[in-house]
């Protein structure tokens, strides 16, 4: 997909500061610091569109960033980071509810992982809630340019084994570094914001 037009609409902390376009939404979910905004900045070809940060637990809001005017890239705060509160965390969860169960223009999520380490308990625990709610599940396997290339497989099975992958479910290799992946991530997403 050719990118013409990319822009930040709301950084929001609660429901009623959702857009209310009504365009179909691809929603980003993973661990912080996993390469959820590098994903989007990669994709639409932006150095720096999407906040990317080398410090984990930055503010909790979920970014709309609505591309060429037909759909959004929905980045919502990441999870696993040991150094958050429970009132943070609890803040997390009614966030995450919020918006995964609710959301009616919510197409498809990309649960972004590091290929290079076995997906954690809160990977899996987030796969399994997205599936519990039948929303469509795309597994992104990034960094894929850490791993040589004689081990991708070994470690993209341990991801779909770990995850325990529903057949139909795609796990899709990835590099934001080298853009490896982004034309099937493109190809595959032009199902859901058609
Ligand atoms: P976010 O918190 O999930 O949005 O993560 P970021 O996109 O900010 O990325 C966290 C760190 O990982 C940054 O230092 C990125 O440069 C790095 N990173 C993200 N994706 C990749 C990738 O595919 N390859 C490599 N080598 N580094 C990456």
């Amino acid at each position: 997909m050719k990118v013409t037009n990319a822009e930040i609409v709301i950084s929001a902390v609660s429901q009623k500061q959702y857009p209310d376009d009504r365009l179909p939404e691809i929603a980003l979910a993973g661990r912080s610091n996993v390469g959820k905004s590098s994903f989007i900045n990669k994709l639409i070809s932006r150095k720096s569109l999407a906040r990317t940060s080398s410090k984990p637990g930055k503010t909790q809001t979920i970014n709309f960033y609505r591309i060429n005017e037909s759909f959004y890239f929905v980045d919502v705060p990441g999870y696993g980071y040991a150094k958050v509160s429970k009132t943070e965390r609890e803040k997390w969860g009614k966030m995450m509810e919020e918006y995964f169960i609710n959301r009616e223009n919510l197409e498809a999520v990309l649960l972004i992982t590091d290929i290079r380490h076995a997906p954690t308990n809160d990977d899996i625990m987030m796969y399994d809630f997205l599936k519990h709610y039948e929303l469509p599940v795309i597994v992104v396997a990034t960094k894929l340019d850490k791993i040589p290339k004689g081990k991708r497989a070994q470690y993209l099975k341990r991801t779909i084994n770990t995850l325990q992958i529903e057949k139909g479910d795609v796990v899709l290799p990835f590099s934001s570094e080298t853009g490896e992946g982004k034309e099937e991530a493109w190809r595959i997403l032009s199902k859901y914001i058609g």
